[in-house]
C-alpha cells in the first residue's frame, strides 16, 4: 500500500482524535524508521520515548516468538513463570525501598493504580502536582495534568489535585492540608517542556513528604528505563520514592505500565486489577528489553550520547534557540518561536521530532543511536533553523 491509500482509509474509519502527520509509518529497525513510500527517518521521536534499545530489536523479537508459542495470556488470578522473573527484575533495578510492583498496560494506568492505592493508603484524597506536569489521559491522570487544554473539555474532574510551581518546594508545603495523601510529580517534565527538576527542589520535597507523612509518587514513565542516563531518573538525586510508575519502554515497544511500591503502600487486595496486564507475552518482551539495558550498558550510552548531542545543538547558535536542555537523551531545545513548522521541515529531511508545549522541541531517540546518526539529526536541526525566513 502506498502512503496516499493507507491515510485515506485510515481518515475514513478512524475516530479522528491525534493531530496528524501526513505520513505512514510502515517499518523500523534500530533508530531508523520507513514510511510506505520507502523514504528513510532518523526517529528522535521513538513512539514517544517507548522505542529505548530501538525499533524490533532481535531480542525482544526471540522473546515474544518463543512466548507466543508457549502462553500468551494468563490471568493474574494464577502465578505464571515469565510474570514472576519480570517482578523479581523490576524490584532489582528500582530504587531500594521499593519491594513490590504492580503490572498494567500503559502509563495513564500505572498512575491511576497509584492514585487508587494512595487513597486505600491513607484515606486521603488530596494529591499534590507539579504545574506543566502531564500524567496521562485517564480521569485521574488527566486530573493530575496541569495543562488545561488537556482535560476543561472533559469536566468534572476527579476532585483533590493541587498545582504548585514546579521549583517551589515552599509553595508545596503550604499547599499540604489534613487531606492530603501524596505528591506526584515527574523528575524531568517531558511533556511540560524538558524541564528538569532541581536537586534541592527534590530534597525538599523529600523532606515535607516524610515530616507531614505524605507518599511520595514519582512519575517515571517518560524518563525510566535508562532514558536520562539513570536506570531512573530519581537516582540523579537519591529520590527515595514511595510510588514509582513506570511504562513507555518497559517492554521494549510494546504496551506496558508498572507500579513500584514500598512496604508502607497497601495493596487493595480484591479491589484492583487488569485483565491483561502482566501477561506472559509482554513479560517476555519487558525481561528481554531490560536484559539489553543492562548487558549493552545503555544507561551510560544515554549519558555520553545525550552530553554529545547537547553539545552539537549548542554549537548550532542560532538566534532562534533560546536554550538546550537535556538529561542524558531526553533532549529540548526551547526556540523564540512555535515549533511546527520546524517540525514538518525536520521531517521533509528525514528527521522525527517531537513538541514539548508550544515552543520546544523535543528528541527522544533511542539509547541505541550512534554518533554518526546524532551528527545527522544535529546538522539537519542546524540547516532548518537556518533556512527559516525568521533567521537573521
Ligand atoms: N506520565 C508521563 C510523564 C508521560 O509522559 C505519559 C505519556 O506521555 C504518561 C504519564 C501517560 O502514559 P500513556 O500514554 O502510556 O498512558
Amino acid at each position: 500500500m502506498i502512503t496516499t491509500d493507507i491515510i485515506e482509509q485510515q481518515q475514513k474509519y478512524e475516530m479522528d482524535v491525534y493531530p496528524r502527520r501526513n505520513i505512514a509509518i510502515v517499518r523500523g529497525r534500530g533508530s531508523k524508521v520507513w514510511d510506505a513510500d520507502g523514504r528513510e527517518y532518523v526517529d528522535c521521536i521513538a513512539g514517544h520515548g517507548v522505542a529505548n534499545i530501538g525499533h524490533c530489536h532481535p531480542a525482544v523479537i526471540h522473546a515474544l516468538e518463543q512466548q507466543a508459542r508457549t502462553l500468551i495470556t494468563c490471568p493474574g488470578t494464577f502465578y505464571n513463570d515469565q510474570r514472576a522473573r519480570l517482578l523479581e527484575k523490576l524490584v532489582s533495578i528500582a530504587p531500594n525501598r521499593l519491594t513490590r510492583a504492580f503490572l498494567c498496560n500503559s502509563g495513564t494506568e500505572a498512575i491511576e493504580a497509584a492514585i487508587k492505592f494512595t487513597r486505600f493508603t491513607t484515606g486521603k484524597p488530596g494529591i499534590i502536582c507539579a504545574m506543566r506536569g502531564f500524567h496521562g489521559r485517564t480521569f485521574g491522570a488527566m486530573s493530575a495534568t496541569f495543562q488545561p487544554a488537556y482535560k476543561e473539555v472533559f469536566e468534572p474532574l476527579v476532585p483533590g489535585f493541587t498545582f504548585v510551581p514546579f521549583h517551589n518546594a515552599d509553595k508545596l508545603e503550604a499547599a499540604v492540608d489534613d487531606n492530603t495523601g501524596a505528591i506526584l510529580l515527574e523528575i524531568v517534565q517531558g511533556e511540560g517542556g524538558v524541564n528538569i527538576g532541581r536537586r534541592r527542589f527534590f530534597d525538599h520535597v523529600q523532606q515535607i513528604a516524610r515530616k507531614r507523612n505524605l507518599l511520595l509518587i514519582i512519575d517515571e514513565v517518560q524518563t525510566g528505563f535508562g532514558r536520562t542516563g539513570k536506570m531512573f531518573a530519581c537516582e540523579h538525586y537519591e529520590i527515595e520514592p514511595d510510588i514509582m510508575c513506570v511504562a513507555k519502554a518497559l517492554a521494549g515497544g510494546l504496551p506496558m505500565g508498572a507500579v513500584l511500591c514500598a512496604d508502607n503502600v497497601l495493596p487493595p487486595k480484591g479491589k484492583h486489577g487488569s485483565t491483561f496486564g502482566g501477561n506472559p507475552l509482554v513479560c517476555a518482551a519487558a525481561l528481554a528489553a531490560i536484559e539489553v539495558i543492562e548487558q549493552d550498558d545503555l544507561v551510560t550510552a544515554a549519558a555520553e550520547k545525550g552530553a554529545y548531542f547537547a553539545d552539537r545543538l549548542r554549537a548550532i547558535n542560532s538566534p532562534l534557540i533560546r536554550e538546550v536542555r537535556h538529561l542524558g537523551l531526553m533532549v529540548g531545545i526551547e526556540l523564540k518561536q512555535k515549533v511546527q513548522p520546524f517540525l514538518v521541515a525536520l521531517m521533509e529531511r528525514g528527521v522525527l521530532a517531537l513538541p514539548a508545549g508550544a515552543t520546544v522541541l523535543r528528541f527522544l531517540p533511542p539509547l541505541t543511536i550512534s554518533t554518526t546518526e546524532l551528527n545527522v539529526v544535529a546538522e539537519v536541526v542546524h540547516r532548518v533553523l537556518a533556512q527559516s525566513p525568521h533567521h537573521q
